[in-house]
């Protein structure tokens, strides 16, 4: 068995669709679970559903219209006659508007798991029709029927024992062709949860897991796993074979082909993952295995942007001990903020996040109650895997730099 998957790039449109089908046609030899996520940027205009619904409690029809709009055009070019689907269409449209007001008592989290999950849900009931229209039979079923997690909205975690038994109360047939959403899953109350954003590589991962396949495929919009971001870097190259190990460092540190919790399972059952260009699907793309021999052939570079590093004292100038270090870290859990580099000296405690417009106001509020706390904003944070001195001075040239942290294999810099 097969599993692929395709994110709201390689879905953006009418056409992507149709590439997905001439992708599908190819490997039906084998049983095949297909995850998509949202088409192209509906999960961030969600996002901004969410925001003025719950925050400034002033619902946001303009923004669900456009969504809806978007999802009927693409919808208009690959059915050309009538066609259920734009009931449908209308259908999720009326619950969506419901779903807003239902849910704006409840906390964040929890309405923003019910609101943004209609990404997954309108590409795949469309992918769905288009698949049976032409003449690929498939099943779609809700993640959640398999996907069990616990009630950590927007970052459930995955209830292993569950899933795998869910998986078996919905086996697949020999020759079969699943079809399914990324990102979501669905907590023991019957709600569904997210798994972090950019979670549907890692629904792939999940479902090649309780389903044993033998391998998951993530079509992407580049020919593989880069070493770079070519956004930022021109020269950047495929990695054709990495090992597990390599991966899960790089995507630890921010490399963002492949979502980080993607690797575990896969690894725990040693299950080869390619990540292959969705627009020539006859390349080669990159393999990611148990392989360790490639891993130091090039060098790696993963840049994060808009990043603060906070700096963490204590008032009495006293030494940042044990006990600091350990009500400082539930803070940072509290708030659900993520730490990408840290650094501590006698005196103080610093760490480089993500500068979150929601949470990070509210973490350093949090801290500045027994802390004096100083950060400093538009940071970029770089770390280079394999290095070497000559590539480094290049890369920090006429930056300020204002943490750097060298390990065998690893470099990093926060910089300005
Ligand atoms: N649609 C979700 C997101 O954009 C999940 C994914 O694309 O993997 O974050
Ligand atoms: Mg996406």
């Amino acid at each position: 068995m097969r599993v692929f998957k395709f994110g709201g790039a390689s879905v953006k449109d009418a056409s992507g669709v149709i590439n997905l089908l001439s992708i599908v046609k190819k490997h039906l030899d084998q049983p095949l679970i297909i995850v998509v996520s949202a088409m192209a940027k509906s999960t961030n205009l969600l996002e901004e559903i969410c925001d003025s619904c719950h925050e400034n409690k002033r619902i946001d029809n303009l923004a669900i219209e456009k969504l809806i709009n978007f999802h009927i055009e693409v919808a208009s070019e690959l059915f050309p006659h009538e066609h259920g689907i734009f009931t449908e269409l209308k259908e999720y449209s009326n619950s969506l508007n419901k779903a807003v007001h239902e849910y704006s008592d409840r906390p964040y989290d929890f309405y923003y798991d019910q609101i943004v999950s209609y990404g997954e849900m309108l590409s795949t009931r469309i992918i769905h029709y288009y698949l049976l229209q032409e003449k690929i039979e498939n099943r779609w079923f809700e993640a959640g029927d398999v996907i069990k997690t616990d009630a950590n909205y927007r970052e459930g975690k995955v209830d292993w024992e569950r899933s795998v038994k869910a998986a078996k109360d919905l086996a697949i047939k020999n020759g079969g062709v699943l079809l399914t959403q990324g990102f979501l899953g669905r907590n023991e109350d019957g709600y569904t949860t997210t798994l972090g954003r950019e979670g549907s590589d890692y629904t792939a991962a999940i479902l090649a897991y309780v389903y044993n396949a033998d391998e998951v495929v993530i079509w992407k919009d580049v020919p593989g796993m880069l070493n770079a971001d070519p956004q930022y870097f021109s020269d950047a190259k495929k990695l054709n074979e990495i090992s597990f190990k390599e991966a899960i460092e790089l995507s630890y540190y921010g490399a963002t082909v492949i979502h980080p919790k993607t690797l575990q399972p896969l690894k725990e059952k040693n299950l080869p993952l390619f990540v292959k260009s969705f627009v020539k699907m006859e390349d080669e793309g990159s393999k990611i295995g148990n392989n360790e021999k490639f891993d130091r052939l090039l060098p790696s570079y993963i840049l994060k942007e808009k990043q603060v590093l906070i700096s963490i004292s204590p008032h009495d100038l006293s030494f940042v001990v044990e006990e600091n270090l350990s009500h400082i870290f539930s803070v940072f859990s509290t708030f659900k903020v993520k730490i990408h580099l840290m650094q501590n000296s006698a005196l103080n405690f610093s760490v480089c996040v993500d500068d979150d417009k929601r949470k990070i106001p509210k973490l350093i509020a949090a801290l500045k109650e027994g802390y004096r706390v100083l950060f400093n904003k538009k940071l970029s944070l770089l770390t280079v895997r394999h290095y070497n001195e000559d590539l480094l001075e290049e890369l920090i040239k006429g930056k300020e730099v204002l943490v750097e942290q060298k390990t065998r294999f690893t470099a990093r810099f926060v910089y300005r």
